[in-house]
């Protein structure tokens, strides 16, 4: 198994998060299946999988039925709600294992769950082709998935969004916006040297971006990611830090500005962007440890300069 330390995990760990306890974290992973239950489709044995983490879901419920499973009213997130992914093996329901094919590793099959979460932005947030600049704001994982997502979704979809919007990534630190750059982003931005929304501004006549994305688990951005929005605009949200935040609903209200939370996406529709090589995951793959080391993976993950710790489930 192979399986990747994600915001959530450190929010969980440092106590942000409430969860039951104890726990066992992770839920972005991927490996071999090793054994099956008495009615499992024998043809899964030995299957190179990777997994969703919504599980218990009961399949009658309102959200069931109109086919948001995902929305369970009895959902439990592994990794969260229930054990997750940080150990040697893992037991799952069967209907959360998707296969994975030869030319897709380990580790880039553990990062299809976040990718999916960064697609699903687009699921349930309008992208249109009058959305002409995209800011997002935080250059981790989510972020930088999302920048690539962005850029590339016209490739996929180019009938629904037409041609790709520019994108704005902002962050603190010089190293991950580099990546963000090398993988498509038009214009990097670091807040610390730099005052995003007069930036954004400046690029924009004043009007503000068409979309903004806030991934940087940072409570206190809100003030400056509905600045940074145009009148009418959208913000998309991403973050779930556990944390209270300050934001400034009166702006919000009398600009007309939609607010779009979305979390877990299609599986399906993120082995596309994959099988197409649309997305670069080589460089969001800073750090490796086995699992022996997992405290340390987890310091790791919390480094700003890192942007995806993996975990070697075996070592
Ligand atoms: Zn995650
Ligand atoms: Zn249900």
């Amino acid at each position: 198994m192979k399986s990747g330390i994600c915001g959530t995990d450190i929010s969980i760990v440092k106590g942000h998060l409430p969860t039951p306890l104890p726990i066992v974290p992770g839920h972005e992973f991927s490996g071999i299946v090793y054994g099956l239950g008495d009615k499992v489709d024998k043809d899964l044995f030995f299957k190179r999988v990777t997994c969703e983490i919504n599980t218990n879901i009961c399949g009658i419920c309102y959200f069931c039925e109109n086919g948001i499973p995902t929305n369970c009213i009895q959902r439990q997130a592994l990794g969260i709600d229930v054990d997750g992914a940080f150990v040697q093996y893992i037991v799952v329901d069967d209907y959360l294992i998707h296969e994975i094919p030869d030319s897709l590793s380990f580790e880039h099959a553990a990062l299809l769950e976040p990718l999916a979460a960064a697609v699903n932005t687009y699921e349930l947030m309008p992208f249109t082709p009058s959305d002409n600049i995209v800011v997002i704001y935080g250059a981790g994982k989510m972020g930088q998935l999302i920048a690539q997502v962005t850029k590339q979704y016209s490739s996929l979809f180019k009938h629904k969004v037409g041609d790709p919007p520019m994108v704005v990534v902002v962050s603190r630190t010089d190293e991950k916006l580099a990546i963000a750059k090398k993988n498509g982003a038009d214009l990097i931005i670091n807040s610390k040297k730099e005052d995003p929304v007069a930036k954004i501004m400046e690029i924009t006549n004043n009007i503000g971006a068409d979309i903004v994305v806030e991934c940087t688990g940072n409570p206190k951005i809100m003030d400056q990611v509905v600045k940074s929005t145009r009148t009418r605009g959208k913000i998309a949200l991403k973050s779930t830090h556990g944390l209270p935040t300050p934001i400034n609903i009166t702006d919000i209200v009398v600009r007309e500005i939609a607010l779009y939370g979305t979390r877990c996406g299609p599986f399906e529709k993120a082995k596309l962007f994959l099988a197409s090589d649309l997305i670069n995951l080589d460089d969001l793959i800073t750090k490796r440890v086995g699992l022996s080391n997992i405290n340390q993976g987890l310091e790791d993950a919390e480094d700003s300069t890192n942007i995806k710790v993996i975990i070697d489930n075996q070592k």
